[in-house]
């Protein structure tokens, strides 16, 4: 089936790139995370223009994700966000990643691992600086250095926090950024006095390489803002981003029904007056949220229409009534643009009560995906 594809812009990936690293003070050193599939983008194919681009360090969130990495031939440092289980001490050994480690225990079992084959394992400490989900409590953190740091078969190349809130500028989200900065701060002085052989301290995402260059360090770690998305409303105006991600398909089939009609399921949508609806063959299985029901836009021959009716399985109606000359084969534009239109995943996020971290990572699922670059274009 050939009506609906995802299209991903690698070129405007490489864009946002460039304008996220002219950002950046100096040394610091961009962490691509492509977690996700890429935030549903692809995420092979978007490791290799990104390290096409300069990219040397790729974050992701589980041990599989690395492996796949690993096999598509990316050779550059992989940190394993989440860390690994017991279980996969072996495979990440040998496939070398930098593994996340933030309980004793486990990292204990690594160095013991890693001593058995006569290696040294490449770990990053997490610490928790306010945000309470992953990570060595701040408290425990400076005790927790010094137990990694006397583990023989680890190297600790790395510590890292993350910001809970360094996507709102209100004041008291302000202070609450700085203090987590603070007391990351400090956890750096400390490794350094001990001296552990950190080369990377990093805490920086999206919305810190953007908006606080004193929280760079060495390696800043985006994600959103390289797929072009905005890690809030805060941030629309303050850099040019473009977005990577289009979702498009064609009408299937039109009808003109007369005033006082219903629409779709539940009948929850009336006509006021004669309409002419488009069918469209996506729906919620394809990542286009129910919630979106009677609510959202689509571009057909560069006009906004609306989406009447619920979202189905697997289809959509749209009010095309006022596009002249619309016809079964039109191009539908759900997620990007068309003529002088947009539509972005930010606008969606809105519309359904989300972010649009969670448009991209669901409009971009598993779908057929085409990439789109200046230098090719592949399936
Ligand atoms: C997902 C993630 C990021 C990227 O965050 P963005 O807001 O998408 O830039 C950075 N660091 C960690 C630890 C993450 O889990």
């Amino acid at each position: 089936m050939t009506w609906t594809r995802i299209e991903i812009d690698l070129d405007a990936l490489a864009h946002n790139y460039k304008v996220l690293k002219k950002r950046l003070s100096r040394p610091t050193e961009i962490m691509a995370i492509v977690k996700s599939d890429a935030y549903g983008h692809g995420m092979i194919p978007v490791a290799r223009r990104l390290r096409s681009e300069g990219v040397k360090y790729f974050g992701v969130s589980k041990l599989w994700e690395a492996v796949e990495l690993r096999n598509a031939g990316i050779r550059e440092p992989i940190l394993v966000l989440l860390g690994i289980e017991s279980s996969e001490i072996e495979q990440a050994l040998e496939n070398d990643v930098l593994v996340t480690v933030y309980r004793k225990e486990l990292a204990r079992e690594i160095s013991e691992k890693a001593l058995k084959h006569g290696k040294r394992a490449r770990v990053h400490v997490k610490v928790d600086t306010g945000m309470n989900r992953l990570g060595v409590p701040f408290k425990s953190s400076f005790d927790f250095l010094d137990y990694v740091g006397r583990l023989e078969g680890l190297e600790v190349v790395g510590v890292f926090s993350h910001f809970a809130v360094a996507d709102e500028l209100t004041e008291e989200d302000r202070s609450f950024t700085i203090r987590q900065l603070e007391r990351f701060t400090e956890v750096v002085r400390y490794a350094k006095k001990i001296d552990l052989p950190v080369s990377h301290f990093h805490m920086a995402n999206s919305a810190g390489l953007i908006e606080i260059p004193s929280a760079h360090f060495h390696i800043v770690r985006p994600g959103i803002a390289l797929y072009g998305g905005y890690p809030s409303g805060y941030f629309t105006n303050t850099i040019d981003l473009k977005q990577v991600m289009s979702f498009k398909t064609k009408i299937i089939h039109l009808k003109k029904i007369p005033s006082g009609e219903f629409v779709g399921y539940g009948r929850t949508y009336v006509t006021g007056r004669e309409t002419v609806i488009a069918t469209i063959p996506v729906g919620y299985d394809d990542g286009y949220s129910r919630l979106l029901s009677s609510k959202s836009e689509v571009l057909v021959r560069g006009k906004r229409v609306p989406v009447v009716g619920r979202v189905s399985m697997n289809m959509i109606t749209l009010d095309v009534s006022g596009v002249p000359n619309v016809s079964v084969g039109d191009e539908v534009v759900l997620l990007g643009r068309q003529g002088g239109e947009k539509i972005s995943a930010e606008e969606l996020a809105e519309q359904c009560n989300t972010i649009n971290y969670e448009i991209f990572c669901s409009i971009g699922g598993l779908k057929p995906k085409v990439f789109i670059s200046s230098r090719g274009t592949s399936s």
